[in-house]
């Protein structure tokens, strides 16, 4: 049967079948077959890990409505992009970031520093830091606009600290109801996971049980559990502990779970990468959805108080700080402590300050500071800590830590359940870097994966794991997220000592059909949506593909 007949055939039973809702809205199609956008000719990479196709993809309003042969489908185009020598690809989704400040800030609200990346979905509230009030933050984004896309998830932290302050307290029946009323109120406002921070304080100071509860609230919505595990290294239960952890909270409370920035941190844990992945399996084997996501880089950025001091100074107020900074044998037990949490980094030649809050610490390592204070570098932490509280300052003890191994980052890069995240924080690099520094570093010149599971980490799988409906696929129906970047330029360009740099290569961003980097240029356009939870929301309306009617208007 002829191709037209098929088509024909298929829009009559179509047609037949079909509420009048949605034939009036295929119609309304027919009567107006151009598009707003064709991107044409390039390398298309859908998001599924398949192989590219030279084809094209074509837009209207704020979806993809074709993909396949324009020139055959006779199909227009108010604007046609020349995407030869480019590869397409769906907008790329970042399950991890810090951006939260920066989309409330009306200088930072376009995200561009996310958008050059090719990323136009970001996460926010990770490492339990998320409101457990989203429906606010919805209001403002929507208000001032957002130049990405954006989904919050609701923070563990942030929930015990409304609830139990920043203590080392566990929380009674009717306190724990209350963080459970935070959570299913959060998540009924569209958050989209829960989140924990189990290493940072106050989540340090929660017990496995009291997170198994709170996230059986956010399974009943249909949400997902992101966690910075309590020890990435041989801090407490140790990283392999850690993934116990995770997966036991998995079991126990119904729900996927998910790890931020998946690593062995610190030479004492090197090569665990491999004991880790078998335990993950293991679990996927069970019928546990366990997923991770991993910034391409050796170095984790973190502060120097999370880094070295104990859990129970960083909470003393701060007369106490002074009296423990002067009295011999408090300081003598802190000191001793800090000691061995430095080997867990690996040295004092390992930590570089990286805020500019600081002029005096900036670019310099730890070993570097104590020398110059006549210290040692473990005595240097404590005092430089004590300091920036009683200045309050306490960002300005910003660090890239240097404690990943090559084989294990690229060990873990390769698991099909781990996707891209940035984990973006201001002074790393890979705030600005992480995307295309993945397909530079680690598809074109080390060939350690190939361009179709790179692409497929970045978005496909994300959006198939943060159940972001109708996104991270070049699908007819789908939203129109598309990039189109130059494989012979992209790349990050930021680095340890100039970290805010954007990154090259990528031409073209739509974010729900609209063009927010045209030509290498930010449009000033911001398209961004709040993606709230799919289960209070209908799945989105998907419009009949446009090819398949295509033919019988030509
Ligand atoms: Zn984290």
């Amino acid at each position: 049967m002829p191709r037209a007949c098929c088509a024909f055939l298929f829009f009559f039973i179509t047609l037949a079948s079909l509420p009048t809702s949605l034939t009036s809205q295929i119609q309304r199609q027919n009567s107006r077959a151009k598009l707003d956008l064709l991107i044409r000719g390039g390398q298309v990479l859908d998001g599924t890990g398949a192989d590219p196709v030279q084809t094209d993809v074509g837009v209207r309003d704020d979806r993809i409505v074709f993909v396949g042969d324009s020139a055959k489908a006779h199909v227009e185009a108010a604007r046609v992009i020349d995407a030869a020598g480019l590869v397409v690809s769906p907008g790329f989704i970042d399950p991890h970031t810090h951006a939260d400040a920066d989309l409330l800030d009306p200088m930072r609200h376009s995200n561009l520093n996310y958008l050059m990346q090719g990323v136009t979905t970001v996460v926010v509230g990770n490492d339990g830091g998320g409101t457990p009030h989203p429906a606010k933050v919805f209001e403002t984004w929507q208000k001032q606009g957002i130049g990405t896309n954006a989904a919050i998830l609701v923070g563990h932290g942030a929930v015990r600290r409304e609830v139990l302050g920043n203590n080392d307290v566990q929380p009674t029946p009717e306190q724990l109801d209350k963080m459970r009323a935070l959570v299913r109120g959060a998540m009924d406002e569209g958050a989209i996971g829960f989140s924990t921070g189990l290493f940072y304080v106050p989540g340090s100071f929660a017990k496995t049980e009291e997170v198994i509860e709170l996230s059986k609230a956010a399974a009943e919505k249909r949400g997902y559990y992101d966690s910075h595990m309590r020890d990435e290294s041989a801090y407490s239960i140790g990283v392999l502990g850690s993934i116990a952890e995770t997966i036991r909270i998995g079991r126990e409370a119904h729900i996927p779970v998910h790890i931020s920035h998946i690593k062995a941190l610190g030479p004492q844990v090197w090569g665990k990468s491999a004991d880790a992945i078998a335990m993950i399996k293991k679990a996927q084997a069970e019928g546990i959805t366990v997923t991770a996501d991993q910034y391409p880089y050796e170095a984790s950025g973190t502060s120097l108080d999370a880094a070295l001091i104990p859990h129970d100074v960083q909470i003393l107020p701060p007369d106490q700080l002074v009296t423990l900074a002067t009295s011999k044998e408090q300081r003598a037990k802190v000191l001793n402590e800090i000691g061995e949490n430095l080997e867990h980094r690996g040295g004092a030649e390992r930590l570089l300050f990286t805020s500019k809050e600081a002029a005096e610490l900036h670019g310099r390592t730890l070993a570097q500071v104590a020398l110059q204070r006549k210290q040692s570098p473990i005595e240097a932490a404590l005092d430089l800590f004590v300091e920036a509280r009683q200045k309050k300052r306490a960002g300005s003890l910003a660090v890239a830590s240097f404690n990943m191994s090559e084989q294990d980052i690229e060990n873990f890069m390769r698991q099909e359940w781990v996707m891209t995240g940035s984990d973006g924080s201001p002074g790393h690099p890979r705030k600005y870097g992480t995307f295309p520094r993945k397909i530079r570093t680690y598809v074109l010149d080390k060939k350690v994966i190939t361009l179709p599971f790179a692409i497929h980490s970045s978005s496909g799988l994300t959006a198939q794991t943060l159940h972001l409906d109708g996104r991270g696929l070049l699908r007819s129906g789908y939203f129109a997220d598309i990039i189109a970047f130059d494989p012979k330029t992209i790349a990050d360009q930021a680095t340890y000592d100039d970290p805010e740099v954007l990154a090259a290569g990528i031409k073209y961003v739509l974010v729900n059909g609209k063009l927010a980097v045209d030509g290498g240029k930010f449009t000033n356009v911001f398209a961004g949506r709040a993606l709230k939870s799919a289960h209070q929301q209908p799945l989105p309306d998907l419009p009949v593909p446009f090819w398949e009617i295509a033919a019988l208007d030509f």
